[in-house]
């Protein structure tokens, strides 16, 4: 992680922990490279100062001296998190190129994101909030079919991440948004 850091939101995840959801995350949604239904869209500068955050404790796996990142840090009050959330939250932009098996978590799981249900039970789903204009494989789901082990270790993933409670916080948080948007027109304007 780099030096002289603000005070970022802590998290009871451990580097192994980080380690494993890597690892489990490490497989593609596709059996074909799906960058080239959109020339990688997800990895461009698709809108200016386009890029990711990181989970809370997530910065243990960079040494904030990757010459392909870019560090900035951002207070969670100012930007939507939960109020669980106290401190700043690490945000990198990448320049589109990465060691693959470097890259974040949000690039791993994307283009599926976690979803609990008011009942608090835990799924993956597609990640509409952020990539329905932006994804093929999103706005596409019956052509696209997404490989089984993929959402099978994505789930995986995402059930080892939400034994945090802040990040399961933020992931219920997205999940009321969600329900929210899906009575939204454009909702229904893919095939899914
Ligand atoms: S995940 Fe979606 S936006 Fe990203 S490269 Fe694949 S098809 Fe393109
Ligand atoms: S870190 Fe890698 S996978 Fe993620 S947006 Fe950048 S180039 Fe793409």
């Amino acid at each position: 992680m780099p030096d002289g850091v603000p005070r970022l939101v802590s998290s009871t995840l451990s580097k192994a922990d980080y380690r494993n959801v890597y690892e489990l995350m490490d497989t593609p949604p596709l059996e074909f490279d799906c960058g080239r239904l959109c020339q990688s869209l997800c990895c461009q500068e698709y809108e200016p100062g386009v890029g990711m955050y990181l989970l809370p404790g997530e910065e243990c796996m960079f040494t904030g001296k990757e010459p392909w990142l870019k560090w900035h840090y951002h207070e969670a009050s100012e930007h939507g998190f939960p109020p669980e959330w106290d401190g700043q939250v690490a945000f990198v932009v990448c320049r589109g190129v990465c060691p693959r098996n470097m890259r974040p978590v949000q690039c791993r799981t994307f283009p599926l994101a976690p979803y609990v249900d008011p009942a608090g039970k835990l799924s993956v789903c597609l990640d509409y909030l952020s990539g329905y204009f932006l994804c093929p494989l999103v706005r596409n789901p019956r052509r696209y079919r997404l490989r089984k082990q993929f959402e099978a270790r994505v789930l995986e993933a995402w059930r080892i991440l939400t034994k945090d409670p802040l990040i399961l916080a933020e992931v219920t948080a997205c999940s009321r948004k969600l329900d929210e948007d899906r009575n939204a027109p454009w909702w229904r304007l893919g095939d899914g």
